[in-house]
């Protein structure tokens, strides 16, 4: 198995971390021949949603990945990498372009959500298909303020969805990568693997 990376900005490199620590063979993907290497999966890091769009964009990354997904490329998004994959987004800037997205999950992702002192904050949900709470750090973090039939719904906090699924699509709006808990990314694992 072998997971593709998206490393143009953000907090890849402790998602690679975490993969080597289950044993998983990562490459990290900066440019568009890193994108056609062999690949099994696709994470999409935290970060800022609005840069790494405009790269994808502009490295012509965007089109192949969103067709990749399309197909069935199991991907995993957190917090801005949730942002990316939502179909549709609030909270962007009103006078600024809307910023490229892949925009493949049904779902409306609210950026920014929890205010500017709320942005951060840890918290212990139960998450579907996992056993037990999970510990969930949110960093300026978005949620879900709706999602589609298809979406299935993994964990929310406070009345707020903060993680979902839509087919091989996994996002959460925490950051598992940040945690020691390495549950969230088996489960994705899983997913790579049921393929
Ligand atoms: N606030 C960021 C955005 O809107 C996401 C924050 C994160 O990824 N930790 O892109």
């Amino acid at each position: 198995m072998r997971i593709a990376i998206l490393a143009l900005q953000g907090a890849f490199l402790e998602h690679e971390m975490m993969l080597n620590k289950l044993g998983v063979d990562c490459f990290e993907v900066r440019q568009l021949s890193d994108w056609h290497q062999v690949k099994d999966g696709l994470v999409i890091p935290g970060g800022e949603s609005t840069t790494q769009g405009k790269l994808l964009r502009d490295l012509g990354l965007l089109e192949p990945i969103r067709e990749a997904i399309e197909a069935g490329l199991p991907v995993f998004g957190t917090c801005a990498g949730l942002i990316l994959l939502a179909h549709e987004v609030e909270g962007n800037s009103p006078s600024a372009p809307v910023p490229p997205r892949l925009g493949t999950m049904n779902m409306t992702a609210a950026r920014n959500a929890y205010g500017r002192q709320l942005g951060s904050f840890h918290a212990e949900a139960s998450f579907k298909g996992i056993d037990g709470n999970i510990p969930m750090t949110f960093i300026r973090a978005p949620y879900i303020k709706e999602a589609a039939g298809e979406v299935e719904i993994l964990s929310e906090v406070d009345g707020h969805i903060v993680a979902a699924r839509q087919g091989n699509q996994l996002v959460t709006a925490f950051h598992p990568e940040l945690d020691s808990d390495t549950r969230v990314h088996e489960y994705f694992l899983d997913m790579v693997k049921a393929r």
